[in-house]
């Protein structure tokens, strides 16, 4: 353990007239001006080095110091010289394991740059013509890896930007007690103050109704204007970020994250602790993470909120994800299915016994996928249940039961009570374990129709995920019957999507009829869109339909390459070969795709702590 720097001992022992939580507040912003001395004690030793150093050396050398005394103002210049290197140094060595960039590499060149501009400038003869060359030398590999960095993280996370510059000045401010002024804390931010429709319903059952109720204060107050902000804007997931002297509100709206107006300090980290109040959480606990939820009531909405905090060096992060509970299931037409899929998902819903495997990252609309497919098992005929964790969609006449992992009710044990009940369809929400994998397939093979997902990236892997499990080759072999994979892709926004004539040679590539089609479209972003040049979300599919050669080959000597052969031989197309058909369709963009299927993913999705799908 590093030993405590002083200041920081200094800053915790004086809260006498904060209370607790403030004085840990306090330190934990403290910490960072803290860190950062380290590296300047570090600039000011070697500046002074570097002064005795060219003092001494001044007499002797024929270069730039030939002059023989050197004035203050080039001392100056070279101290400035050292301390931007020295810096420079530090925090490209804290900076780049976080961003994925190679520690070592960078701070070797970034050294080695700077060793040779020193003894390049030491040699020349005009101090003017050392100062340019130094600051391009090392001044270009600095920003150099600046804009490398900054290529790979999001907005808010990149340096020397108006953002990051504006935030360093107020950051500055405030360690000098200087109560910075940003546009939200200007006079009340509207999250405070605006009346909006709705009444939240804490975990307990506690209401606190939706206008002219003010217990609680503004905190509650924003607490019911992010969410009526967010369910104004299609938002799946907001997540609140202590940031320096603010809490920065980020909303995911068709699968990204956009940054919003953040809301100052007080008033976010309070709204964070009305949140964990509304959601039964442990106030006091900021050091482990914990879920919670609650809901909330919109004219003609019941939104449900599932919340989740992790602790950062910053503060406590906070991830809620928004569940419609009153939203309609999307019919089975509308999923972006092929004629050809739907079929074959109908068959599977007719038939009495089977298994249907969704696979897919999370996030992805499997759940919303297996819903409209259990809309087309009638309920009346046919008893449905569903172990789910959680609940995303209620239905009728249908028997839904949450998991609780902490509290002992677990897939499996759910679902052996279930068995139980005589049911003849069971939608299973994930399958985790082998437990819960062989109960299932052993369902599936005595008359029940299962349908469940997997955490896999394609249809054909989900068979050795089965297997990894521990699952025998034969079951799984008798048990499935159908496996389908699933992305979201965004749709082009109809206001403003752009037509233009795609390359011949890329169509051919692409596998499409290059003399068929004549135009595709790109995004260009529109009010409508916010920007954005997207609206909505599909699902592009692949769909593995199990046969007697893939049976065969699952139990005897089941390889990757030999299940995907065999797939493909029974008419089954790629995720991205479904795509590329909405993609000449004009129903989403080349670049989207991409992103899409081949794992682009942007840091800001990759951010996310809590994804449901
Ligand atoms: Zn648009």
């Amino acid at each position: 353990m590093r030993p405590t720097p002083k200041c920081v001992t200094l800053i915790a022992q004086q809260p006498r007239s904060r209370s607790r939580e403030e004085g840990d507040e306090a330190l934990k912003f403290n910490r960072f001006p803290a860190r950062h001395m380290s590296a300047v004690w570090k600039c000011v030793l070697a500046t002074g080095f570097v002064g005795v150093f060219a003092d001494t050396a001044a007499a002797q050398t024929s270069g730039f110091y030939y002059q023989n005394t050197i004035s203050h103002f080039w001392l100056l210049m070279i101290a400035i010289g050292a301390a931007f290197w020295l810096a420079g140094l530090s925090w490209i060595g804290r900076d780049a394991e976080p961003v994925r960039e190679p520690v070592g590499l960078w701070t070797l060149l970034f050294f080695s740059v700077g060793v040779f501009s020193w003894c390049v400038a030491w040699l020349v003869r005009f101090p003017i013509l050392s100062a340019i060359i130094y600051m391009t030398l090392v001044g270009g590999t600095y920003f150099l890896y600046v804009a490398i960095r900054n290529a790979k993280v999001v907005y808010e996370d990149k340096v020397w930007t108006s953002h990051h510059l504006y935030g360093v000045y107020r950051d500055a401010l405030s360690a000098m007690g200087v109560r910075a002024y940003t546009k939200a804390a200007e006079g009340k931010s509207k999250r405070e103050t605006t009346q909006v429709p709705v009444a939240l319903v804490g975990h307990d059952g506690s209401r606190q109704e939706a206008e002219g109720d003010t217990r609680g204060g503004s905190a509650l107050q924003a607490v019911k204007y992010l969410v009526y902000e967010a369910v104004q804007n299609r938002v799946t997931d907001i997540h609140l970020e202590p940031k320096g002297s603010s809490v920065a509100v980020r909303y995911r709206i068709d699968g990204i994250l956009h940054n919003t107006e953040p809301l100052p300090k007080d008033l976010g980290n309070s709204a964070i602790s009305a949140i964990k109040v509304l959601g039964a959480m442990d106030i006091s606990e900021k050091r482990r993470p914990q879920d919670g939820s609650f809901s909330a009531e919109l004219p003609g909405k019941i939104i449900d909120l599932r919340v989740a905090t992790n602790p950062s060096v910053q503060g406590e992060r906070m991830m809620m994800r928004l569940l419609d509970r009153t939203q309609g299931l999307i019919a089975m037409e509308n999923l972006g299915l092929t004629k050809r899929m739907q079929d074959e998902m109908g068959k599977f819903a007719a038939s009495p016994n089977g298994m249907l495997i969704a696979t897919g990252p999370t996030g992805h609309g499997k759940t919303t996928s297996l819903y409209a497919l259990l809309n087309r098992i009638d309920a009346f005929q046919r008893n449905i249940v569903t172990v789910e964790d959680p609940i995303e969609y209620h239905l009728d006449n249908i028997s839904q039961t949450p998991i609780n992992v902490k509290a002992g009710i677990t897939f499996a044990g759910t679902l052996r009570s279930m068995l139980r009940q005589d049911p003849d369809v069971i939608l299973i929400g994930e399958i985790r374990d082998s437990e819960t994998a062989t109960i299932a397939m052993q369902a599936a093979m005595t008359g029940h129709l299962v349908i469940t997902t997997i955490h896999t990236p394609d249809a054909s892997s989900a068979v050795f995920r089965l297997l990894d499990l521990g699952i025998e080759p034969y079951l799984i072999s008798s048990a499935v019957t159908h496996v389908t994979s699933q992305r979201l892709v965004r749709v082009l926004c109809n206001n403003c999507k752009a037509p233009y004539r795609p390359n011949k040679s890329f169509l051919e590539k692409a596998g499409l009829p290059a003399d068929k089609i004549e135009v595709l479209y790109k995004s260009v972003g529109c009010e409508r869109c916010q920007g954005t040049g997207f609206y909505g979300r599909i699902g592009v599919f692949e769909l593995l339909v199990m046969n007697d050669e893939l049976r065969d080959i699952i139990k005897t000597n089941p390889s990757v390459t030999e299940v995907y052969r065999a797939a493909r031989k029974t008419g089954m197309r790629t995720l991205e070969e479904d795509g590329l058909l909405k993609v000449a369709r004009g129903i989403t963009s080349v670049k989207e795709l991409l992103r899409v299927t081949r794992g682009e993913k942007t840091q800001a999705a990759g951010n996310s702590q809590q994804e449901g799908d």
